[in-house]
């Protein structure tokens, strides 16, 4: 038997839910890309990204996925032979340390644990080292959607500064940019990048680039500059040149309806609602950990992020319970990836979501762990009544 008629609903971290607004905003024809209505779409989603990633710096819109913001990102401040830092977390910034050797920079990681988030102390220990500060950039994650962790990126800025180092930070924010506090000035973070199919509630397709004073100074010398990721010649007067060649109208439809509805309920709303929900999630999980089958990944509740939080499952198979919640109900987890592949399953909480897309997804796994017999406690009724008492009247 099923009970999954109906659409099916995506709970893993990217692509989100996209709200019915954003799918409407792109049904409609192109725009002349010649027009001045394209060029204010341009520079109002321009200026827009800039308030996201709170930075005076140039931000830039790459038609590209994460992978590609990070190529940019390198190819634009590095020269082959550089050296970086890769903070290890789980596996995005791993991943962005696979695409820097790629180019030929050559990557030193800073082993983590995947239950925890990067230690500052470890950073500026690893930095004082560094007399001849052969270290040329700092790659971090903010969330990493593998281990469900948020490191916390002011504590990793005053670490750098407290070694005296001038190693650029580079940030990726790909799963936290509009669900959590990003400041990228006032953290002294030098890049940032996202995307737009995670928080931004926007089709896969787009991410951007934010850069500030120091990363443009190092792009004049960096030797990986490649055309289509440039940033120099993307900040020429005409406006075709801004996407290296055709804009990608549609996306950018998207995007405008995607921000304007964030700003509608402002930022500070929107951190709130993910805090809430985060909560809601970890609560259940708490709940169902009393089994003694299931457990949150990361240790110290701090540590855990308000977009996606990983459950590890010890002694049954993850597997079967996410083909469980997708066959029988239509919701589609999160499962573990790289280091917890086949031991975790994740459950994501970024962008369009709201008290019953959460709810529903708890209720949906705690159905499944109970007609699989995986031992749990209860769980969603923690999610309520937190939410019931949080929320308030
Ligand atoms: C999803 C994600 C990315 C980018 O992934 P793409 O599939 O290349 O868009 C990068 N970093 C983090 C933290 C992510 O969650």
């Amino acid at each position: 038997m099923s009970v999954r008629a109906g659409r099916e609903f995506l709970a893993i971290p990217g692509p989100t839910t996209m709200p019915d607004a954003v799918l409407q905003a792109m049904h409609r024809p192109a725009l002349d890309i010649y027009s001045d209505a394209m060029v204010e779409l341009t520079d109002g989603l321009l200026r827009d990204l800039g308030r996201l990633f709170a930075t005076q710096g140039h931000c830039y819109i790459y038609i590209a996925n994460g992978h590609g913001a990070w190529e940019a990102v390198l190819s634009n401040v590095l020269s082959r032979g550089d050296k970086i830092l890769v903070l290890e977390s789980g596996r995005f910034a791993l991943g962005w340390g696979i695409v820097a050797s790629g180019l030929g920079i050559e990557v030193e990681i800073l082993k983590g644990d995947w239950r925890r988030a990067v230690r500052p102390a470890e950073l500026e220990a690893r930095l004082r080292q560094d007399t001849t500060h052969q270290i040329k950039a700092i790659v971090v994650v903010q969330i990493d959607t593998a281990s469900g962790v948020v490191n916390d990126i002011p504590a990793l800025s005053a670490a750098i500064k407290a070694a005296g180092h001038p190693a650029l930070l580079m940030v990726d924010a790909v799963a936290s940019l509009g669900c959590m506090p990003f400041q990228m000035d006032e953290w002294g973070v030098d890049v940032a990048m996202a995307s737009s199919q995670k928080g931004l509630m926007t089709p896969p397709g787009l991410s951007f680039v934010a850069a500030g004073p120091r990363a443009r100074e190092m792009h004049q010398r960096a030797g990986l500059r490649a055309p289509y990721w440039d940033w120099t010649l993307r900040e020429g007067p005409e406006h075709y040149m801004k996407y290296a060649g055709t804009a990608p109208v549609h996306l950018l439809f998207a995007l405008r309806q995607a921000i304007d509805m964030l700003f509608e309920e402002t930022l500070e709303g929107s951190f709130l609602r993910h805090r809430l929900l985060g909560e809601a999630v970890r609560r259940a999980v708490a709940g169902w950990a009393m089994g003694g089958a299931l457990s949150l990944n990361i240790t110290a509740p701090a540590e855990r992020s308000d977009t996606v939080t990983t459950v590890l499952v010890d002694g049954a198979d993850p597997l079967a319970l996410g083909r469980y919640c997708k066959e029988k109900c239509g919701v589609v987890l999160g499962l573990g990836i790289g280091e917890l592949s086949g031991r975790a399953f994740r459950i994501a909480h970024m962008g369009h979501v709201n008290a019953p897309m959460v709810l529903g997804t708890l209720g949906v796994v705690e159905m499944g762990l109970r007609a699989l017999n995986i031992p749990h406690g209860h769980g969603t009724e923690a999610a309520i009544d937190y939410l019931g008492d949080s929320v308030g009247a």
